[in-house]
């Protein structure tokens, strides 16, 4: 059995500090992911993710992050999530890149990823892309009030097995607010009906990572980036949601322009 902890329902005046701390996280992920190019390296990327945060006057979330060195994850290929930025990591085409970025306002964090294609990729990496976003949909759409952790999981999980694809066991989402990680666990697996229920102004992060192979995983000699064990594709997609009475309201989809 295991101990139910805490788990933080949001004020009305917290959750607006969450929809800023989600709308400038997703800006800056929305512009990163439009400077995405062969030749430009994963340290490149990291500088611009710098200076955004800076232009807007947000906090890094993952700098110093259990010692994380950089503003954002950059996993290529094989790589499922943790990759860290370096200026001698060399985007080419073909590559599929995640992008793991997150931002604090306030003192309220945002955390979103996308994976997307560097030039041209092919119609496997597409699909694999397409297919993932799409889990993210669908554990999306299973989360209201009243709903189990097990539900949004198990959309989640239904969605990539029915395409052949596996999902990651060892890394799962997570409740968010004043810190990055918070109760509870949302699994991109599980049983509908299983799990804690969610509740009302809950804030939660779900982010299916999804591979073409085996969904198992190692982190490599850094200490941080989780391959795949086959060294096949994978991809990550995430959203911050809040759970609202019958359904999910999206706090990283980016401000209109
Ligand atoms: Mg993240
Ligand atoms: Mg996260």
């Amino acid at each position: 059995m295991f101990m139910q902890k805490a788990v933080e329902i949001k004020s009305a005046e917290e959750l607006a500090a969450m929809r800023r701390a989600g709308s400038v996280t997703a800006d800056i992920l929305a512009h990163l992911k439009g400077i995405v190019a062969p030749g430009m390296t994963t340290g490149d990327i990291d500088k611009v993710a710098r200076e955004e945060l800076k232009k807007r006057g947000a906090k890094p979330a993952f700098l110093n992050y259990h010692g994380f060195p950089a503003v954002i994850c950059l996993s290529i290929n094989e790589e499922v999530v943790h990759g860290i930025p370096s200026p001698k990591r060399v985007l080419k085409d073909g590559d599929v890149l995640g992008l793991d970025f997150g931002c604090v306002i306030d003192r309220f964090y945002g955390d979103s990823a996308v994976t997307v294609g560097v030039g041209a990729i092919s119609p496997e990496a597409a699909r694999l892309l397409r297919v993932t976003r799409e889990s993210l949909e669908k554990g999306i759409a299973a989360v209201k009030n009243g709903a189990r952790i097990g539900d949004v999981g198990a959309a989640v999980q239904a969605h990539a097995e029915a395409a052949g694809y596996g999902v990651v066991r060892e890394f799962v989402g997570h409740g968010i607010g004043r810190a990055l990680h918070e109760e509870p666990p949302i699994p991109n697996y599980g049983k509908p009906g299983a799990g804690p229920r969610l509740k009302t102004g809950m804030t939660i992060a779900i982010e299916p990572m999804v591979t073409l192979g085996s969904y198992e995983v190692e982190t490599l000699a850094d200490g941080w980036t989780a391959v795949t064990k086959d060294r096949k594709l994978s991809a990550h997609f995430e959203h911050t949601v809040a759970v609202t009475e019958d359904g999910a309201e999206i706090l990283t989809l980016p401000s209109a322009a």
